[in-house]
C-alpha cells in the first residue's frame, strides 16, 4: 500500500518553525494552508461532517483530529474513539444510576440478535471473550453522536470489525437525524514507527509526563556512569520531581507491538477493505516518505528528528538528525511530524467538501 505523497514544501521561502511549540505550530498552519483554513472555519460554522479515521492502532488518529480541531474550531469539532467509548460504558455500568441510563437508551435504540440484558451483563463482568455485536456498537456510536449535536465528528475505530465495513456506507442513513457529508480518512503509518514509539517511550513516575528518549527528549538529559546509560529528567515545572526525577519505561512497553499484533493486522485489513468502497469521498494521510526523495516534498523541519547523546565525562551533548526508519515495504524512510500530516488533511478535506 503506497499512498500519494502530499507536497508541503514551501519553495523559495526560508521561514522555519518549531513544530513542537503550540504557538509556532499555529503560525505554521496558517503559513502552509491559510486559504483552506479560512474556508473550513466558515464551513463548520453552519455545517458539520463526519470523518471515519481508519489506520492501525497508535497511528496518531487522536493527535491528528485534535490538532485539526484546534486549528479550525475546537467548539464545533469533536473526536471520539470507539475503544474509549466501550471502556467508558463498561465503567459507567458499574454506577447504578448511569447503568439505568444506558439500559433505557438501549431499550429504545438497540435492535439485534442478542438480548441487550445479556450484553450489559457481559460488559459488566468485563468479559472480553464475548465479542460485542455490531448492532450494539452501532447503537452506542449513535448515542455518542447524539451527545454532540451539530458538531463535526472524527470517529476513530469504526468500522472496528470486518462486518462493520459495509455499515459505514449506510451509517449516515442509520444515524438518520443528520445529513452530513461523510468522509473516510486513511492513515498509513509504518509498523516500525509504531514499534519504536512504544519502545523508546519514557514516563515520569510522578506526573506521568510521556516523552521519548529517541524521538522527543526532555530539556535535561542525565548520564548514569555505572550503567553507561543516558536518561531523561522530568521538565514539567508542575511536577514535584522537576529537574531531578528520572523518566523510566512504562510496564509492558518492552514487549513493543507484540501484544498489538492481531489488532494491527485487523486494522490493516479493515483499511484495505474500506479503500475499495465506492461513493464515499476518501482522504489519504501518509506518515512516512522515502528518505532519498523526502526533501523534494517537505521542508527539513517537517521531518521527525531522532536524538542521540554523547558524554565527555562532564556533560551530555544532544545530537539531532532526521529519524530513519524502514517502512512496511522495507524502504528506508523519514517519518513526518504530526503537523504536516494535518496540513495534508486540511487541504484534502477542503477539496472533498467542495470548498
Ligand atoms: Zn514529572
Amino acid at each position: 500500500m503506497q499512498f500519494p505523497i502530499s507536497k508541503t514544501k514551501t519553495e523559495g521561502k526560508e521561514r522555519t518553525f518549531n513544530l513542537t511549540d503550540p504557538v509556532e505550530r499555529n503560525e505554521y498552519f496558517h503559513y502552509k494552508a491559510d486559504e483552506e483554513i479560512d474556508k473550513l472555519k466558515d464551513y463548520v460554522r453552519e455545517n458539520s461532517f463526519i470523518v471515519y479515521l481508519l489506520g492501525k492502532k497508535n497511528s496518531g488518529k487522536g493527535t491528528y483530529s485534535k490538532m485539526f480541531a484546534e486549528i479550525i474550531n475546537p467548539e464545533r469539532i469533536d473526536h471520539f474513539s470507539v475503544g474509549d467509548m466501550i471502556r467508558a460504558v463498561s465503567k459507567d455500568i458499574q454506577d447504578p444510576e448511569k447503568k439505568i441510563g444506558i439500559e433505557d437508551y438501549l431499550k429504545k435504540e438497540y435492535r439485534g440478535w442478542v438480548p441487550a440484558e445479556d450484553l450489559i451483563r457481559a460488559i459488566e463482568a468485563r468479559d472480553t471473550k464475548t465479542l460485542l455485536p455490531t448492532e450494539l456498537i452501532l447503537a452506542l456510536v449513535k448515542r455518542e453522536i447524539a451527545k454532540r449535536p451539530k458538531k463535526t465528528i472524527f470517529i476513530d475505530g469504526f468500522p472496528r470489525e470486518m462486518d462493520q465495513v459495509s455499515y459505514s456506507l449506510f451509517f449516515r442513513d442509520l444515524i438518520g437525524f443528520r445529513n452530513d457529508q461523510d468522509v473516510l480518512a486513511f492513515i498509513d503509518v509504518p509498523t516500525n514507527v509504531i514499534e519504536e514509539r512504544i519502545k523508546w517511550r519514557r514516563i515520569c513516575p510522578i506526573c506521568n509526563t510521556s516523552r521519548s528518549i529517541k524521538l522527543l527528549p526532555t530539556a535535561k538529559i542525565g548520564y548514569d556512569e555505572a550503567a553507561k546509560e543516558f536518561y531523561l529528567i522530568c521538565d514539567n515545572s508542575k511536577c514535584s520531581g522537576y529537574g531531578s526525577q528520572k523518566l523510566g519505561p512504562k510496564e509492558g512497553d518492552e514487549l513493543g507491538i507484540a501484544p498489538l499484533k492481531d489488532r494491527l493486522e485487523l486494522d490493516q485489513k479493515l483499511m484495505e477493505k474500506a479503500m475499495t468502497l465506492y461513493g464515499i469521498p476518501k482522504v489519504y494521510l501518509r506518515n512516512a516518505l522515502p528518505a532519498d526523495t523526502a526533501k523534494d516534498y517537505v521542508d527539513d523541519y517537517e521531518l521527525t528528528p531522532e536524538f542521540d547523546y554523547t558524554w565527555n565525562g562532564k556533560a551530555v551533548t544532544v545530537n539531532q538528525k532526521p529519524w530513519t526508519v524502514k517502512d512496511d515495504e522495507g524502504i528506508t524512510s523519514h517519518s513526518l511530524m504530526a503537523a504536516p500530516v494535518v496540513v495534508s488533511l486540511i487541504k484534502q478535506l477542503s477539496k472533498v467538501l467542495g470548498l
